[in-house]
């Protein structure tokens, strides 16, 4: 089963209504700037100025195209498109949209799940998606340089015949670009040895909303002065337009060997992580199913996992002795929690049905119903707890939740499922949403592992938060960007964006 297939059903049945169907729905958006839309005409001729003609969609048919990201339950057209080719393009149009006053958002792919890409109807839309080149390769110092519209598969795609590869790997690593990757902090399952975005990033070239181009980091390992780097990964795009980006790339292990195994109970698959993790062995991933998840997999993939409550799939990665090493403490482990299946992988071919159906999950859980995901960290300890307390409140919604997740991490990726059809599901399925991120942050948690706050989380982040913490966060952001133009409505809650943004404009 190819990864396109399952992302691109994933992709399709994550909420897949519209907003605007849903008059009642609580998510607000900021009233558009009436003077911006007014402009609309002057505003285009200024970009096409800056830009080569097909570089600026303006029209209303053609940028319904970047209405959304991958939260589609959100959808509002921008004023327009930009889509340049160089960090000097990028430049010359946040210079344009600075000096006019209108709000631009930062695009990659439009796969985030959080709405982080979301446009705002007085916006400037600024796509990344043509700017895709490798720049510079060096494998001595190994780093890699690229412009950040270059898709995060095709970083490795770049380097992988010379026996190298980039770390983070993302599910949608077929779509997403290494924009959206910096701007959310992307991870993946691999990312428990190797780290997230954050740990493979070594500089960027990134663009201030009036226009100014700012180097961060490069191709040695740390700067003197404040850590800029690790303020901008993960900035959701609040920060600046992040235009090529130098990312650590790795020599590829000698070998990798997946075992999976079966648990009768959530709880003790969730004990079973933290006692490995507590043993202070460091398998490349341990990826996590429930009972839900497994059935609909099997149904789709056909991959020959056990009928059971809980799977593991837990890989190690090294020569052939460090492997038998690794997986003999592991296996021990796991004997103690008594699995109801062992099956560590022979070859390559068994290996790849093990991972087939974890990969197969997003879309296959797409093809029995819709359903929100949600992305939130818990420490690993508190797995058991954690998954029981879904278990409990799943009852109590009378929704069904299925799980899959980076366990090793503790990143926990409820699938919450709901019929967009039914009048109340969606609100229903927001609300249990957001009791189960209160309860990661309870348990000393956090909102979000890897798909951002965007607009998503954007009002849980007082659950998070104390106001001097938000504040100090915006004071940030005051500047980088002190108009507050870009990407609007996302992060902060909105009465203290929308607050700070007609600050600036008074100032004016
Ligand atoms: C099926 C599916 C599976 C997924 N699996 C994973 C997973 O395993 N791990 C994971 O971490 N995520 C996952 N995601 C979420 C998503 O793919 C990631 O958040 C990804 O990094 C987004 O990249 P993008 O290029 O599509 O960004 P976009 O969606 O276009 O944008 C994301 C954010 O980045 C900002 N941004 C974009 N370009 C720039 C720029 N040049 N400069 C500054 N800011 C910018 C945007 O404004 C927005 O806030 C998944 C999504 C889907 C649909």
């Amino acid at each position: 089963m190819s990864l396109v297939v399952n992302f691109s059903l994933a992709y399709s049945r994550i909420l897949v209504i519209s907003f605007y169907q849903f008059g009642g729905y609580t998510m607000q958006m900021p009233t558009p700037d009436a003077k911006v839309l007014s402009r609309k005409a002057g505003i285009v001729a200024r970009l096409q100025e800056v830009l080569p003609r097909d570089a600026v969609i303006s029209d209303e048919m053609e940028t319904r195209a970047y209405e959304c990201d991958a939260l589609t339950a959100y959808k509002c057209p921008p004023l327009a498109v930009v889509l340049p080719s160089s960090t000097e393009e990028v430049a010359a149009v946040l210079r344009v949209c600075h000096n006019m006053g209108v709000p631009v958002v930062p695009r990659g792919s439009g796969t985030s799940l959080a709405g982080g890409a979301l446009p705002t109807a007085d916006c400037v839309l600024l796509g990344v998606a043509r700017m895709n080149d490798v720049l510079e390769t060096d494998y001595e110092n190994r780093f890699i340089r690229v412009q950040t519209g270059r898709t995060n598969l095709s970083v490795t795609g770049a380097v992988e015949s010379d026996g190298f590869f980039y770390a983070p790997d993302p599910s949608s690593q077929l779509a997403c670009a290494i924009a959206g990757n910096i701007a959310m902090n992307s991870g993946g399952a691999h990312c428990l040895k190797y780290g997230v975005t954050t740990n493979n990033l070594m500089g960027v070239t990134m663009v201030q909303m009036d226009g100014t181009i700012l180097q961060i980091g490069g191709k040695h390992l740390d700067a003197g002065g404040y850590d800029l780097l690790g303020l901008i990964c993960g900035s959701e795009g609040q920060l600046g337009v992040v235009t090529e980006a130098t990312l650590r790339i790795l020599p590829k292990p000698e070998g990798a060997r997946p075992v999976l195994m079966g648990f009768d109970a959530n709880e003790v698959a969730g004990a079973c992580v933290a006692d490995i993790i507590k043993a202070g062995v460091l398998p490349v991933a341990i990826e996590f199913m429930d009972r839900p998840c497994i059935e609909a997999t099997e149904a789709f993939a056909k991959a020959g996992y056990p009928m059971c409550e809980a799977l593991l799939i837990v890989e190690v990665e090294g020569s052939p002795a460090e492997i038998d090493e690794q997986l003999a403490l592991i296996l021990e482990i796991t004997r103690r929690h008594n699995p109801v299946e062992l099956r560590e992988a022979k070859d390559a071919d068994e290996a790849g049905r093990i991972w087939l159906g974890r990969k197969s999950a997003f879309g296959a859980m797409g093809q029995i119903n819709d359903y929100m995901c949600l992305d939130g960290t818990i420490p690993v300890s508190e797995l058991p707890y954690v998954l029981r307390r879904i278990g409990e409140m799943s009852k109590e919604y009378g929704l069904d939740v299925a799980n899959v997740f980076h366990a090793g991490d503790g990143n926990m990726h409820p699938l919450i499922l709901f019929d967009a059809n039914k009048e109340g599901d969606l609100e229903l399925c927001e609300a249990f949403g957001a009791d189960i991120l209160r309860l990661c942050v309870e348990v000393g948690g956090c909102l979000t592992g890897e798909h951002g706050v965007g607009i998503e989380k954007r009002d849980l982040m007082v659950d998070q938060f104390a106001p001097a913490d938000l504040e100090a966060q915006m004071a940030v952001k005051d500047v980088f960007d002190p108009a507050w133009l870009l990407n609007p409505a996302k992060v902060f809650p909105l009465a203290a964006s929308e607050s700070r943004r007609s600050v600036a404009l008074a100032a004016e």
